[in-house]
């Protein structure tokens, strides 16, 4: 009998009202998350690893301009685009992360060729780009990043002690633009992979949990994989992506019953706005979010193709 594969991705969360999209719009975030969950779940259905496959989804949603991340990233308070991402793998629970980079195209791959060629985890900044420049990372020029409404979301912030999340309407809306992806193979091993350009006027230096492997990317052969996307500070507290994995491993809860104590309790109750994708072993898929929407798509293991937006 062959292995069970499945893959879910996401591309944010927050106000995400119908009302706020015309139907061209949703037709090219549909479209796009389409692309990006077809990417990671051809490599799983050829045989490829779970590891290959939430790159290969996460590089298609940095490409896209409708995403806060590699292309499309958001501006921090000096009008920088400065981007975290993260990739970690269930069997041997490897892990690669990079912060607060620039001109990086897609972080991804330097988080992944941080966990493959290095004896670390974790760089950052000036470490992390000439990491990147002596292995021939692609680099980008500032315009490449350039996203004419994530320039004047910028605008509205601007000097001012407000960040926002991403993919708002107004300043004061919410939303997050982060993406991820989740994925299990056929050799039963589960990986993660989440990749950012934080928030709107954030801090020049500040970093969100999408980086942190345990607050916004987790995965462990033995309980799940998780892919967060949310107010980052709010993640990080609460360990997000960490406590999903330690209420099935040490508590005995299903994966849908962990996601639900944390999405829609332990977040709502500092008031953590958000969401996450989740996939365990079995090939079971949950995507919660306490948001108006989140931005997800998802191919089971029977092989139906699931692509949402609201509530
Ligand atoms: N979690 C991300 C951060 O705080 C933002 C997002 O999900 O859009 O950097």
């Amino acid at each position: 009998m062959t292995k069970p594969i499945a893959i879910a991705i996401h591309g944010g969360a927050g106000t995400i009202l119908k009302s706020m999209l015309t139907p061209e719009l949703e037709a090219e975030y549909t479209l796009a998350l389409n692309e990006a969950v077809s990417a990671g779940y051809k490599i799983l259905k050829q045989g490829g690893t779970s590891l290959d496959a939430v790159q290969a989804s996460v590089v298609s949603l940095e490409n896209c301009y409708l995403f806060n991340a590699g292309k499309g990233a958001v501006f921090n308070s000096i009008g920088k685009h400065e981007m975290d991402a993260s990739i970690m793998e269930g069997q041997f629970l490897k892990a690669g992360a990079v912060s607060s980079v620039q001109n990086i195209k897609n972080p991804v791959v330097l988080a992944r060729a941080v966990m493959d060629q290095s004896e670390h985890v974790f760089l950052t900044a000036n470490g992390a780009m000439e990491f990147a420049k002596a292995r021939t990372i692609e680099t980008a020029p500032d315009d490449y990043f350039f996203v004419q409404h994530r320039y004047d979301q910028w605008q509205s912030v601007k000097d001012t002690d407000h960040y926002n999340l991403d993919h708002v309407a107004e300043p004061t809306d919410k939303k997050f633009g982060t993406v991820g992806a989740v994925a299990l193979d056929s050799l039963g091993n589960l990986a993660a992979a989440t990749s950012t350009g934080g928030m709107t006027n954030k801090k020049y230096g500040r970093v969100g949990d999408s980086p942190i492997i345990g607050a916004g990317t987790y995965a462990n052969n033995s309980t799940c994989a998780i892919s967060c996307t949310g107010h980052g500070e709010l993640f990080i507290r609460r360990v997000v992506a960490y406590d999903i994995s330690c209420l099935m491993e040490y508590k005995g809860l299903s994966l849908k019953q962990a996601c639900d104590v944390v999405v829609y309790d332990k977040l709502v109750k500092i008031e953590g706005e958000g969401g996450l994708i989740a996939l365990d072993t079995a090939g079971n898929i949950e995507l919660p979010f306490n948001s108006e929407g989140m931005y997800r798509a998802s191919v089971n293991t029977q092989g139906k193709v699931f692509v949402g937006i609201y509530k």
